[in-house]
């Protein structure tokens, strides 16, 4: 295949999930504002490691000035994709849905290591296809932590140490019930998703949310029928796989009538809010445009609500750790310090970096090992001096990526979703 095709014919006509990429690339001035808060940047200072950076790449292929080429699709995959530099961007250029459009792209030329092909190819294109596959790719890695010396194996191969020490974490099964109802006046029917990773490592926040979402006065319905949302389909040049299951999803949630639907993963919320956009093109138009409409994270759902039964005292200090995409993405800054904030003698504290990306980005971590781990590492370091008891993030990828640095310190402190903690101080917790 020839990877030098010249792209002036390709990149224009690439479409975000809102128009053009040319236009969106048009919108950047180059001020350079967004460097200050690019972790890639930070990390490494080069000009091609940061927004600013990428864009021109992304213009100068657009313009015919350069090959989509293998270079190229690296530039785009060194990116995390956590958006830091589109919520602070003057000119409002949507660095998120151009960076994902021009991985549509770059996955014609793309070179991986064999081992980093077939991770991805087992968990996009075959796991995350139906609950069934998944709960299979789930036992295998039960099997698989069963391997004396897998650590060793995942150390040779590049890529699968990160997604060794993630997905190797034993997962956390509680039953979850399909319908909860309050006791008083109820203030609307609620439908929990549970989603795929989320729901077969981090069932207690579920549970949590669930019981939360009661005490909050809704209705509250799990639906064993539901999947995955698309979003690590949607954010790794696979838009087609992802706009499958978000169909699928829209279809399922939206036959129970719900009247909000929440979701307790930031990832998934961000690309949910955005179905609209993404399915704008396809026969479920309209029902998309419902569903967009009702989606609201936790966190928005419990500091709208009217009331909430008094809390009971919890004594620990927590340490918050903001995912990039409840803050950048969804626009959800501080919003798990002020529910934390409500429980009675909870000392909160959210560092001056808790908005910085720790390095798991999804897939990232496959993809970019070294990068991965170095923002991990600078993470711990920051979040050391603070002692705390327990640390939480409301997103299952950063859960996965904090554990397993938290791990390697020899941290034994429980790091979990902030939602797990709130229900600690509801009265029959
Ligand atoms: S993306 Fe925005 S902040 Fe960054 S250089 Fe372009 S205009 Fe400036
Ligand atoms: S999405 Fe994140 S890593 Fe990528 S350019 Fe923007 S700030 Fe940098």
């Amino acid at each position: 295949m020839d990877h030098q095709v010249k792209v002036a014919t390709l990149i224009p006509g690439q479409r975000t999930a809102a128009g053009p990429l040319a236009d969106d690339i048009r919108r950047c001035v180059a001020c350079g504002i967004c460097l200050t808060v690019c972790p890639t940047y930070q990390v490494t200072l080069e000009e091609w490691q940061s927004p600013r950076g990428r864009i021109a790449a992304m213009r100068a292929v657009a313009e015919g000035r350069a090959p989509l080429n293998e270079r190229f699709a690296a530039f785009m995959y060194d990116c995390l994709a956590c958006r830091a530099c589109e919520a602070v961007c003057p000119s409002g250029v949507p660095f998120g849905r151009m960076v994902e459009a021009a991985r549509v792209e770059a996955e014609r030329v793309v070179r991986r290591p064999l081992t980093v092909r077939l991770s991805r190819w087992i968990l996009l294109n075959w796991a995350l296809k139906s609950r069934r596959r998944f709960a299979r790719f789930v036992r295998l890695l039960d099997l698989y932590r069963k391997i004396p010396g897998r650590r060793v194996l995942a150390g040779i191969a590049p890529g699968l140490k990160m997604a060794e020490a993630q997905f190797g974490q034993a997962t956390d099964r509680v039953d979850l019930p399909e319908r909860l109802t309050p006791a008083g006046p109820v203030a609307g029917r609620a439908v929990l998703l549970t989603g795929c990773v989320m729901d077969f490592w981090f069932r207690p926040a579920h549970l949590a949310t669930a019981r939360t979402l009661v005490a909050a006065g809704y209705e509250v319905v799990i639906p064993r029928d539901q999947w995955c949302c698309g979003a690590l389909h949607f954010h790794n040049g696979q838009p087609e796989n992802g706009r499958r299951l978000a169909a699928d999803l829209v279809r399922t949630v939206l036959n129970y009538g719900p009247d909000v639907i929440v979701t307790n993963s930031a990832g998934c919320g961000s690309v949910l809010k955005e179905y609209a956009e993404l399915l704008a093109e396809t026969p479920g138009a309209e029902a998309a445009v419902e569903f967009g409409r009702r989606v609201r994270d936790i966190h928005e759902v419990l500091l709208a609500a009217p009331e909430l039964p008094n809390l009971r005292p919890v004594r620990r200090r927590v340490v918050v750790e903001n995912p990039c995409h409840l803050v950048h993405a969804q626009r959800l800054a501080g919003v798990t310090r002020q529910l934390l904030g409500r429980v009675p003698e909870l000392e909160v504290i959210e560092p001056r970096d808790a908005n910085r990306c720790c390095g798991a980005a999804g897939i990232f971590g496959l993809e970019r090992p070294d990068m991965s781990a170095r923002l991990l590492n600078d993470k711990l370091a920051a979040l050391e001096p603070f002692r705390p008891d327990e640390i939480v993030s409301a997103n299952p990828g950063c859960l996965l990526q904090l554990r397993t640095g938290a791990r390697e310190r020899g941290w034994n402190i429980p790091i979990r979703h902030p939602v797990e903690l709130f229900a600690e101080g509801l009265a029959d917790g």
